[in-house]
């Protein structure tokens, strides 16, 4: 049947139905306005789907097969045997739960769904497509639009992604084998969570990073934790090596099985070096998805790598129309996009609204885990600071001892005059977590006097933020102080 190209009106339209569109347009209905939400593949978007949530799902179940191998030390011997198939069905649980989740709430707030896929005809107009063949088509007008169509992964070139042999970090999430071999391209915070977590579930894993170093984006000593930690688990990394090229290989039975494939790099010198694996996972990076919006019909232009550049409301050039989450760069995280979301949905509804991009923590779920938020020292002294820093290192940690743990540390940088907490940097089991007293403490202009006269649960993880604060000030009881 071909529906008829109907047109409907809207205050908030939002197209794309992630952590930036559907938080974006649960606020804007709480606030009256009559909103659409237009999405054309799951609602939770990257993150629910084929990101955040069924990547951490996959890491925590890896982390209970890996600690119950190795916890001889212990005194508990045991031998756990993988059911992939079972793990995968148990993770698109955790997702559909989720997803569904969203679903709902999107309705029970007034938001009107609609599956398919939105470009631009006009300042004020949008077409959307529906899915399958012989949908049919409809018009939305709306009063103000928010972008929130995300980011795909990068490729590289000779290693596209419809090959069974290359995964994205899509297909690596979706798969339900784990390969013998993996090499994994691309040593940023989505190769080094899939490697360890391959690594951890029986692969054979090598890392191929064009950089000199893992995580790039971090300082050596927050990096080196995780390195060493990963060389433990038996993952080889080469550094100073790009991707060149794909070939594939046959063990010369003629039943296809056995046969792999061979990924060649090369060194900014010309060096060659070649691989052999059974699954090549690209992990280089994302890119915003703006290419599909007709954006020249509602008359926006992106920047020369497709985001599409916002003010603090996430305003876009055009007065109303806002960019949200991944399509409008960096940070390219899901709490940035739905805290951007909030922000552009209030603004719409004329309230004073804007984004302190300084407290936006981030993660990496590594063995141990990265969190960080705010300035560094190094960072703090470039913005005029006179900076203090205050670290706890985990083999200091009660806590750390009884889990067994204790690589890391958690590092605190504050301005030495006032005390104001700056920023932190944690490495450690549960840093995701720890690293949101940081946070908060510097949205809510705390010192370092505060954090550190906080009584924290003993024994916690958490008290070596405290204690991080008393170093700081010279006054830790369980390191020596600086
Ligand atoms: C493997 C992996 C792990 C990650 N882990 C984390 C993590 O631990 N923590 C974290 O903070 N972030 C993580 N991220 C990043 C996170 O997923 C993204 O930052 C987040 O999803 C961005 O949200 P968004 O709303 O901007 O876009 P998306 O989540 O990408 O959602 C965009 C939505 O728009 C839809 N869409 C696109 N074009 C159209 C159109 N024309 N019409 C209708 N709909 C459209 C898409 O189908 C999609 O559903 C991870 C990403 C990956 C890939």
């Amino acid at each position: 049947m071909v529906m008829g190209d109907v047109t409907t009106g809207t205050d908030v339209l939002v197209i794309g139905g992630g952590p930036g569109g559907y938080v974006a347009a649960i606020r804007a209905a709480q606030r009256d306005l009559d909103v659409t939400l237009v999405e054309k593949d799951a609602y939770g978007g990257t993150c629910l789907n084929h990101g955040c949530i069924p990547s951490k799902a996959l890491i925590n179940a890896a982390d209970v097969a890996h600690e119950a191998a190795h916890a001889e030390g212990m005194g508990i011997h045991a031998d756990p045997a993988v059911d992939a198939a079972a793990l995968t069905d148990w993770k698109d649980d955790v997702v559909d739960q989720l997803t569904g989740g969203v679903e709902k709430l999107c309705k029970a707030n007034g938001v009107t769904l609609i599956e398919g896929t939105a470009a631009f005809s006009g300042e004020h107009t949008a077409r959307i497509a529906h899915g399958g063949d012989g949908q049919g088509m409809e018009s939305v007008e709306f009063e103000h639009a928010i972008v929130a169509t995300g980011s795909r992964p990068i490729e590289v070139p000779n290693f596209p992604f419809a090959e069974d042999a290359v995964w994205s970090s899509r297909d690596a999430l979706g798969t339900e084998t784990v390969p013998d071999r993996l090499v994994v391209v691309g040593a940023g915070y989505i190769g080094m969570e899939l490697s360890t977590t391959f690594a951890k579930l029986g692969a054979d894993v090598t890392v191929v990073e064009m950089l000199d170093d893992v995580l790039p984006i971090y300082d050596d000593d927050v990096t080196r934790v995780v390195r060493s930690r990963a060389n433990e688990l038996g993952i080889d990394f080469s550094f100073g090596e790009g991707a060149r090229d794909l070939r594939e290989t046959d063990d010369g039975d003629g039943d296809g099985d056995g046969d792999g494939i061979e990924i060649v790099t090369e060194t900014e010198d010309g060096e060659e070096s070649v691989y052999g694996a059974d699954r090549v996972l690209v992990a280089v990076g994302r890119e915003p998805v703006t290419d599909t919006l007709e954006l020249d019909a509602a008359g926006l232009e992106p920047d020369e790598n497709g985001f599409l550049k916002t003010d603090a409301q996430g305003q876009t050039d055009l007065d109303h129309v806002f960019a949200v989450g991944d399509v409008a760069g960096d940070p390219m995280l899901a709490h940035a996009a739905s805290h951007e979301g909030i922000v552009a949905a209030e603004t719409i509804a004329g309230e004073p609204a804007a984004l302190d991009a300084q407290a936006i923590p981030s993660a990496v779920f590594t063995d141990p885990e990265i969190g960080t938020v705010g300035l560094t020292e190094a960072e703090a002294d470039a913005e005029g600071f006179d900076p203090v820093v205050g670290e706890m290192p985990l083999r200091a940690s009660g806590r750390a001892l009884t889990m067994d743990e204790t690589d890391g540390f958690v590092r605190i940088v504050a301005d030495e005059p006032s005390g104001y907490v700056l920023g932190g940097q944690v490495v450690a089991p549960e840093a995701s977590e720890l690293i949101a007293e940081i946070g908060l403490a510097i949205e809510m202009g705390a010192t370092l006097e505060d954090v550190a006269t906080t009584v924290h649960t003993h024994p916690t993880l958490s008290e070596a933020v405290m204690e991080a604060a008393e170093n700081a000030m010279g006054q830790a009881i369980h390191t020596l102080n600086r």
